[in-house]
């Protein structure tokens, strides 16, 4: 079917480039950008995060470190398809922040590196891909340097995370034995622009990737072997099935080389023609279809200050339903109230733009002052929410320590935008003492002390908790929840949610009050909402 016959719902690319740190996502999602007309030259994605960082100098500790601490939207077409990237933090620390931009997508791609294989963070955010069912093409990159051999990288993936493989793509050589990359259904052999030498030193003719050609006589060293290898390949692993990629099971893997432009233009014409378009959403109530007329959304992320002279903070909404146009009223349904929907933004590649229209799949910013927070839904006026955007239960426990107490109320208010924010959770103790404060990891509290620090003017001290672990209680008891917490005082604290949480010493306490109390559950995930 053309492009401009299905539904916009149908043309949208909702995705994600999950990946451990260092196997190329910054790198391959500057070359999507390219090959889909939104950025004139590499380099672009890293030059534009200066740009930010000296225009606005937020994130201070993002500078300093180097690291890129916040989630961005990234808007392109391309042959009547609108692809929506939203960039995810590699450091591992930021995982939280990683696994609700993952709640927005419709599919991901997942980066390896053809020398490391899988990595620790590929496979973390890899099980969330698989608790959603959200389809994954896999990018094995960097097959222009020494890597694995191919079968072994496959059988790796196949077997390490229990995934089904179909072949896209097969590198002919790889390191200095690259010669080019076999893409599998066009039946043509794309090579390096550059001129190349054979073994004995005499150049070779140029040709330019995607022209097809015959494998030269001097290249059979190498190309014999490896299109050897990738029959027997074709042979072992399972034909592409659009329904089991859909479902999460199959995964097209496409060797490349981002840096050198192999395998991204397969990369987005795969997910043109065979990727999901925006997918059904559940709700508490029902499941949202993406073709219903009535608008609805929900807030995956927030980010304040993103322009320091307006202190902003922008909500950024994945659309679920409907057709959003600006100007328009919607219903909050935590608030239970209308809201107007006030200068809405497109998160385009080069600049914030005013969003005039949107479908479901796209994502808007909605600038607002504390009112549209994380995992909150927005509909036209059906009182249903979103499920599935959870909090951690944190890993990281610490205590604030603020020494100017006449600006203990501005502390409070500051601390209760983070945690709203989602830059770290914040837990009060019921019996009055400081706040706690948890993080995944501890990079998101020295982010939110930085912040306190530069954006508030207020700067804190954090020290070690005395608690190892937080776990939410909920009981089907109300009284003896309430027994409980009577029991516990000086270990019961509030979210900011006003949700019970015991804090525990360490794991061993957590297991024997467990043991003690059997009618109370402790749970180390809760679904915002
Ligand atoms: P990220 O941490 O996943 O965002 O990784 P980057 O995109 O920053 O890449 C990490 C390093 O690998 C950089 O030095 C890149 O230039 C390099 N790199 C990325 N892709 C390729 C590739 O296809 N081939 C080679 N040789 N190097 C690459």
């Amino acid at each position: 079917m053309a492009a401009e016959t299905r539904s916009p719902a149908a043309t949208r690319r909702t995705f994600a480039i999950i990946s451990h740190p260092d196997a190329g996502k910054t790198t391959l999602t500057e070359k999507l950008l390219l090959f889909g007309g939104a950025i004139q030259m590499a380099g672009h994605v890293r030059a534009r995060g200066q740009n930010r960082r000296t225009r606005s100098d937020w994130l201070e500790i993002e500078r300093a470190r180097g690291i890129s601490v916040s989630s961005s939207v990234m808007t392109f077409e391309r042959d009547g398809i609108t692809f929506n990237l939203l960039d995810t933090p590699g450091h591992a620390d930021f995982s939280e922040d990683t696994y609700r931009t993952l709640s927005a997508v419709d599919a991901a791609v997942m980066v390896i590196d053809a020398a490391k294989g899988i990595e620790s963070q590929t496979r973390k955010l890899f099980e969330v891909c698989r608790l959603r069912d959200i389809p994954i093409v896999t990018f094995i990159n960097k097959i222009d340097r020494e890597g694995q051999d191919p079968l072994a990288l496959l059988d790796e993936i196949s077997s390490g995370l229990a995934l089904d493989l179909t072949l896209w793509t097969w590198p002919i050589g790889m390191g200095v034995d690259f010669r080019g990359l076999y893409d599998i259904r066009g039946k043509r052999l794309m090579m390096p622009r550059e001129v190349r030498t054979d073994p004995c030193g005499r150049s070779v003719e140029v040709k330019e990737p995607g022209e097809v050609i015959e494998i030269p006589e001097v290249e059979s060293r190498i190309a014999g072997p490896a299109l050897e290898e990738m029959a027997l390949c074709l042979e072992d692993l399972p034909k592409f099935d659009r329904a089991s990629f859909l479902e999460g099971h199959l995964s097209p893997v496409i060797f490349g080389s981002a840096l050198r432009d192999f395998g991204v233009g397969e990369l987005l014409d795969f997910l043109a023609q065979h990727g999901p378009g925006a997918l059904p959403r559940a709700a508490n109530v029902r499941t949202v279809e993406p073709d219903e007329p009535a608008v609805s959304g929900f807030v995956f992320k927030v980010q304040s200050n993103m322009d320091r002279n307006h202190r902003d903070r922008v909500a950024f909404v994945r659309l679920c339903s409907g057709r959003f146009r600006a100007g328009m009223k919607l219903y909050h349904v935590r608030e239970k109230r209308p809201v107007a929907i006030n200068a809405p933004m497109f998160f385009f590649a080069q600049q914030r733009e005013t969003a005039d229209e949107a479908y479901p799949g796209d994502i808007i910013g909605i600038p607002n002052h504390g009112l549209l927070r994380v995992g909150d839904t927005l509909t036209e006026g059906e009182a249903f929410h979103f499920e599935g955007i959870p909090n951690f239960a944190p890993e990281v426990l610490r205590r604030v320590i603020f020494s100017d107490s006449l600006r203990a109320k501005q502390l409070h208010k500051a601390l209760s935008d983070m945690a709203e924010e989602g830059v770290a959770q914040i837990f009060r103790p019921v019996n009055g003492a400081w706040p706690i404060l948890g993080a995944v990891g501890t990079l998101q509290l020295e982010v939110l002390a930085s912040r306190l620090d530069q954006e508030y003017g207020l700067p804190i001290k954090l020290e070690n908790a005395p608690y190892e672990m937080a776990r939410w209680v909920k009981s089907e008891k109300p009284e003896e929840l309430k027994r409980f917490v009577e029991a516990n005082r000086s270990n019961i604290a509030e979210d900011k949610d006003e949700a019970l949480t015991f804090l525990a010493k360490n794991a061993w306490t957590l297991n024997r009050t467990m043991e003690e109390w059997p009618d109370i559950r402790f749970l180390a995930v809760r679904e915002r909402n």
